[in-house]
């Protein structure tokens, strides 16, 4: 891979003004920016009060901070100086210019630092895609996974199972082309039992209810249940705010109006559905088709039912209460004193969207189900459908080579399987690692 030599510039902190803004330059021109536009050069990694100037006109642009980073020892690995300016549009703006107008200076491409630092090795991908996630985390579970994900959690797992692997290929290969005597005793048999183990232990991983891939994604909740029955109105209690049409007349709410909230630091994206009924109205049918459909692939149901009509249950409603699902009978308000309720003899949440009685504890329970189905130890989890699908190709090519009868193939199965993991953590250069313990594996002997 060439490696791009140019320099490039960029905020770093968000849009719009603020106190302070960053902004981030890297690449071997960034030392001559830096003494351009500050006409000085701080000692390295110490915040240093500057001005900073248009190196065209001289005019003082601003007041701030500048951090040298000289490579490698810097987020991208190359000369790398952080300026810290106030976060006015107009500051930011002339300061961008300034820097524009240095020789060798280009803005950067969104995602271009990252890719900086991963190339010069300073991060894997998956801890790439962990910091992505950090800046995108909006609730405290998707930070803390996030955050260990950025640290290397992840990248460490499927770097030690790289290295097992490699090391066992290289005993296959050995097996394959030395003869016995020269070998410790039954090499291709401890290859064979330590594949097996390592099968096994990417078979559990792959086996986690896709827990990190939907904390990442959000888990989603459809409220479901005839028109009318107030399936809006819950929405808006329980998001607090007006996202959804709350209507008098049955069936306004035709499509699938989300709403993302935090459960208990917990993602939930929280989906209002049309009506279930039969309806001759084509717009109303396709919106009761699109409710079926968005509560068959939701993680979790929640079936509202109205106290006023009680125990009157329509087919299509009643075929979306699974064992999982959470039964709600609303408008309890209109049935006083409040009789036991009881669903096909599970207990369910009586409330009232309109006084609002109730709706705390369906927020527990809510809050309690997803906290459930997201548990579990302290193992790393999986958390893109990009890792899962190179586990699932090299875990296939070890299961191959435990079911092939001849080494010489199977050693290409274990090769492809290599080649997957690399491809978790971009780390692709199987064939040198191979030489290496391949080398010291026969000087060894
Ligand atoms: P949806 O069609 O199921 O989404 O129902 P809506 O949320 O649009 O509500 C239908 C009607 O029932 C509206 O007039 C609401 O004001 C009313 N409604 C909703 N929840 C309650 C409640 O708990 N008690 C009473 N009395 N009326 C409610």
């Amino acid at each position: 891979m060439e490696k791009d030599r140019s320099t490039i510039f960029a905020p770093a902190s968000g849009a719009g003004p603020a106190g302070v803004a960053v902004i981030r330059v890297s690449g071997p021109a960034s030392g001559a920016a830096l003494r351009r536009l500050c006409r000085c050069e701080p000692p390295p990694r110490r915040l240093t009060r500057v001005q900073v100037s248009d190196p065209v006109s001289g005019d003082v642009l601003d007041d701030g901070l500048a951090a040298w980073f000289p490579a490698p020892a810097s987020f991208t690995g190359e000369d790398v100086v952080e300026l810290h300016i106030h976060g006015g549009r107009a500051v930011l703006a002339a300061v961008l210019d300034a820097l524009g107008g240095c020789p060798g200076l280009a803005l950067a491409e969104p995602g271009a630092f990252t890719r900086r630092a991963f190339e010069n090795g300073k991060l894997d991908l998956t801890a790439a895609e962990g910091l992505a996630d950090l800046v995108a985390a909006e609730t405290e579970a998707q930070r803390s996974q996030a955050l260990r994900q950025m640290q290397g959690e992840l990248g460490r797992l499927y770097e030690d199972w790289r290295q097992r692997l490699v090391e066992n290929l290289a005993h296959l290969e050995a097996a394959i082309d030395f003869s016995d005597e020269d070998l410790p005793g039954d090499l291709v048999g401890r290859v064979r039992e330590a594949v097996g183990k390592l099968s096994e232990e990417i078979g559990g991983h792959l086996a986690d209810g896709h827990r990190g891939e939907r904390l990442r994604d959000g888990f989603h909740i459809a409220i479901l249940g005839p028109p009318n029955v107030g399936k809006s109105s819950l929405l808006n209690r329980l998001a607090r705010r007006d996202a959804a049409i709350v209507a008098e007349t049955a069936g306004t709410t035709r499509d699938v109006i989300e709403v993302h909230l935090d459960l208990g630091g917990y993602p939930v994206i929280l989906a209002d559905t049309a009506g279930l009924r039969d309806s001759e109205d084509l717009v109303e049918a396709e919106g009761v088709r699109r409710a079926a459909r968005r509560g068959r692939e939701s993680d979790l149901r929640l079936v509202v039912l109205d106290a006023a009509v009680w125990p009157e249950v329509d087919p299509p409603t009643r075929e979306m209460v699974d064992a999982e699902a959470v039964v709600v009978v609303n408008k309890i308000d209109l049935r006083e004193p409040e009789p036991p309720l009881k669903f096909e003899g599970r207990s369910v949440h009586s409330v009232s969207a309109l006084t609002g009685r109730g709706l705390d504890g369906l927020v527990e329970r809510l809050a309690s189900t997803v906290a459930e189905r997201f548990a579990g130890g302290g193992a790393p989890v999986l958390t893109r459908a990009r890792h899962r699908q190179a586990l699932e190709t090299c875990r296939d090519a070890l299961d191959r080579y435990l079911r092939a009868k001849a080494d010489e193939l199977a050693a290409e199965d274990l090769r492809l399987a290599v080649r997957a993991l690399g491809r978790i953590t971009g780390r692709v250069d199987v064939e040198d690692l191979l030489d290496v313990i391949f080398r010291d594996f026969c000087i060894g002997k």
